[in-house]
């Protein structure tokens, strides 16, 4: 089958390779990556994408839950696989079977793990002050009492920064808290010996804007797929950084519209005077989201940049090329990448859409194939 017929994600290997060395550059010594490869690795492709990763000796993972790291051990994919969210206890004997790491999410959680009696491999998360998940700084006893458990094997102990990619002067102060109250557990845990832990908090704005912290893993998500949440984002280090993903679809129709003509659903599209348009192979359920419609949202054709019209459908959408000569069945359209000397980022479709480029990412569609360029 030709995968390209349709709606697709380019992938370039070589650029997420540099990314991986750019990181691996400034890391601190002892550093190492722990890509965070959820949400099918932020659009990516999961398996994909982790044997790439395995291929260039990065052996840590991160994901957000259980089948996650059940489909990477089914596939091959070697080395530790932490998983971030919680597990139902019914699920635990597949932490196990899968060789799995499971998080603790708290003192409770924690006790549970232990009754289950699997010795299954934990890190524990702290809440430093974000209080989604992780026992409390303050209790530190419980975090000792839970290092003290004798059916859980406890690997590593973490926290995750809530407000690291700003770099206003009281998110910096409330970054800064987060760290003391880590290294504080960390400074308690190596008194009382606990000297085999592994530490982790950093994601991707944990390094590139506090490249001075030195911890055992650097949980990067985002940067490492080559962009940035935001255009806007001030950061402190200077990466190379390469965009991975390319995302394209094609010319379905070409058609020319009289004046008053109207097109889509809704009718939300009017011709001011003759034009031309294109009805192209993709829509809101591949992740192009629907407020792209109606001259919100730019796409590149034959190198020149041009406007959805129209209310987006569900697998395809619309777009005005009265400006483009020769736009034929089959020609790609890019929405998220280069055509010609004109290119299109993720940030720029986050920055349309009012969000970040990992919601964009982690939310195009699982019909879209992935086409992997190495
Ligand atoms: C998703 C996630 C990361 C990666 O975050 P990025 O900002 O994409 O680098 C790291 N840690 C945790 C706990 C996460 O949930």
């Amino acid at each position: 089958m030709y995968d390209k017929g349709r709606a697709w994600i380019e992938l370039d290997i070589n650029n997420l390779n540099n990314n991986v060395n750019e990181f691996k550059r400034v890391l601190p010594k002892g550093c190492e990556l722990m890509p965070a490869i959820k949400a099918n690795a932020y659009g990516h492709g999961l398996v994909e994408t982790a044997e790439a990763l395995n291929k260039m000796e990065i052996y840590h993972f991160c994901v957000a839950e259980i089948s996650e790291g059940i489909r990477l051990r089914k596939a091959g994919v070697k080395g530790e696989i932490l998983i971030l969210g919680y597990t139902h206890l019914s699920n635990i004997n597949l932490v196990k079977k899968y060789d799995l790491t499971q998080t603790v999410i708290d003192y409770r959680y924690a006790s549970s793990l232990d009754e289950c009696k699997l010795n299954i491999k934990v890190h524990i998360k702290i809440d430093t002050g974000m209080h989604r998940l992780g026992e409390h700084f303050e209790n530190i006893t419980n975090i000792i009492r839970i290092l003290s458990f004798k059916n859980i094997d406890v690997k590593g102990v973490f926290s995750h920064l809530c407000v690291s990619d700003s770099i206003d002067k009281k998110d910096i102060e409330f970054t800064k808290l987060q760290i003391n109250h880590f290294n504080n557990i960390v400074k308690v845990l190596k008194e009382n010996g606990y000297t085999n832990l592994k530490f982790h908090i950093q994601g991707s704005y944990g390094v590139l804007n506090y490249p001075d912290l030195k911890y055992d893993y650097a949980r990067v998500g985002i940067a490492l797929y080559g962009v940035l949440s935001k255009k806007s984002d001030k950061i402190k280090l200077d990466l190379d950084l390469k965009p991975v993903l390319s995302l394209k679809a094609r010319v379905e129709v070409v058609r020319e519209l009289m004046k008053n003509e109207t097109v889509g659903y809704g009718l939300d599209f009017k011709a001011e005077k003759k034009c031309k348009i294109a009805v192209v192979s993709i829509g809101y359920a591949d992740g192009i989201s629907r407020k792209l419609s109606n001259n919100n949202g730019f796409v590149l054709i034959n190198g020149i940049k041009v406007p959805i019209i129209a209310r987006i459908c569900m697998d395809q959408l619309f777009i005005d090329v009265s400006k483009v000569d020769d736009v034929k069945r089959d020609d790609e359209v890019v929405f998220i990448g280069q055509s010609g000397n004109e290119e299109i980022s993720a940030e720029d479709m986050a920055n349309n859409l009012d969000t970040i480029t990992n919601e964009i990412l982690s939310r195009l569609g699982e019909r879209l194939k992935r086409i992997y360029k190495v």
